[in-house]
């Protein structure tokens, strides 16, 4: 049987820390975290590996490093409401859900959503809600945000994210073409915007109204 807790502890000091993931906040969550109730049994010996793993529907769990990245860049102190668009397994919703006050998370396929639903009731979070619906929308009856991150890669930044954006709020989102993508963020103050370009990724599209069509 394989011991989780070690398995964790192994994927932080290999995967997270020697790649200069720094904030302690942030390393002390991936500590904590079941990864490997977020999978399927078939991948459950893989949770902690360095590498995406499939969820159903033909969509994926990111790395264990790209999620951590993404967190970080969002620099979370612990007072936000943070939306996230791509619920998938829930993962990194749970992730969130340790750092902020409320995570709103959207997911297009209902039945990942309702499974996230039920791992994320098991595993005990109870700061998230789950919506079912287009997130290339945003949420517009639970913003503003003072966070967005999104985890699916799109063709530009939906317009309707940087409205629901607060003041002082940072957004992180891959963006680029549909087989690769420039992780980017963008940081809001008031009427100026900037705009960073940490790393280039690979995620499944966003698809919808905003995103990459059907
Ligand atoms: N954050 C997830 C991984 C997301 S994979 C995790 O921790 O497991 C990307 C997800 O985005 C997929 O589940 C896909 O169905 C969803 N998605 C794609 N386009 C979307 C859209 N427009 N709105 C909401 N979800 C979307």
């Amino acid at each position: 049987m394989i011991d989780f807790e070690i398995a964790r502890e192994k994927m932080v000091q290999e995967q997270l820390r020697s790649r200069s993931i720094s904030d302690g906040r942030v390393l002390e969550v991936f500590r904590k975290v079941p990864r490997h109730l977020f999978v399927s049994d078939k991948y459950r010996s893989q949770a902690y590996a360095d590498h995406p793993l499939p969820i159903g529907e033909g969509q994926t769990i990111s790395q264990p490093y790209i999620v951590a990245f993404m967190t970080e860049s969002l620099s979370l102190h612990g007072k936000e409401r943070v939306l996230e668009i791509g619920t998938g397994s829930g993962y990194q919703a749970a992730i969130l859900a340790e750092l902020c006050k409320e995570v709103y998370t959207v997911e297009r396929t209902a039945s990942l959503a309702e499974s996230a639903r039920r791992t994320l009731n098991e595993t005990g979070y109870k700061n998230v809600e789950i919506g079912v619906c287009d997130g290339t929308l945003g949420w517009k009856e639970r913003a503003p945000f003072d966070r967005i991150i999104v985890t699916a890669g799109a063709p530009h930044l939906p317009p309707s994210l940087m409205v629901q954006l607060a003041d002082s709020g940072r957004l992180v989102i891959p963006v680029g073409g549909e087989r690769s993508q420039v992780l980017t963020l963008f940081e809001k103050n008031g009427a100026d915007i900037t705009t960073s370009e940490l790393c280039g990724c690979v995620f499944v599209p966003l698809i919808g109204k905003d995103g990459w069509k059907e």
